[in-house]
């Protein structure tokens, strides 16, 4: 991108239809991330592409402005994602990373880090909120009860 591109996104970043899909879209986070309302695999899937998404969007300012200063080296800004980070002791942290970056060492004391979904604008309830943790857990617990299922069922 040239001058002038990050010029049209500087002028959308400002208007006033931009903050209210900002809104939007963390009021759609919020709903998305909330597991409880989830009944079936595929919609735990599809309710965690959405919030790539608007995560992605969300982070498109950071992620722009970064670009700027990335000008000249080989990753491009839609390679490159800014996002949070939580190992097994709560310890949260934020880095712009590979899209695909899923783990990184924890800086405090270098257990494995697992990305969460979030955004610095948009909060939520730390780590026991993270979207992947929670989906992992509801997964495990599925895995739980079919197997307590075939136990029963033998
Ligand atoms: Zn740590």
């Amino acid at each position: 991108m040239n001058d002038e591109d990050y010029a049209v996104f500087q002028e959308m970043f400002v208007t006033d239809g931009w903050q209210q899909l900002k809104e939007d879209l963390e009021n759609m986070a919020l709903v998305y991330n909330d597991v409880q309302t989830t009944n079936s695999l595929e919609s735990l899937y599809e309710r965690r592409g959405k919030l790539e998404i608007i995560a992605m969007l969300l982070n498109l300012e950071e992620t722009t402005e970064l670009n700027r200063n990335l000008e000249g080296s080989n990753l491009e800004w839609w390679q490159m994602i800014i996002v949070d980070f939580c190992c097994e002791q709560d310890h949260v942290f934020e880095s712009f990373v590979p899209r695909e970056t899923q783990e990184l060492d924890c800086p405090q004391c270098g257990a494995v880090a697992k990305r969460i979904v979030s955004s610095p604008r948009f909060i939520l309830d730390g780590c026991s909120g993270d979207f992947p943790t929670a989906a992992d857990q509801w997964v495990k617990r599925r895995e739980e009860k079919i197997a307590l299922e075939r136990k029963v069922a033998e």
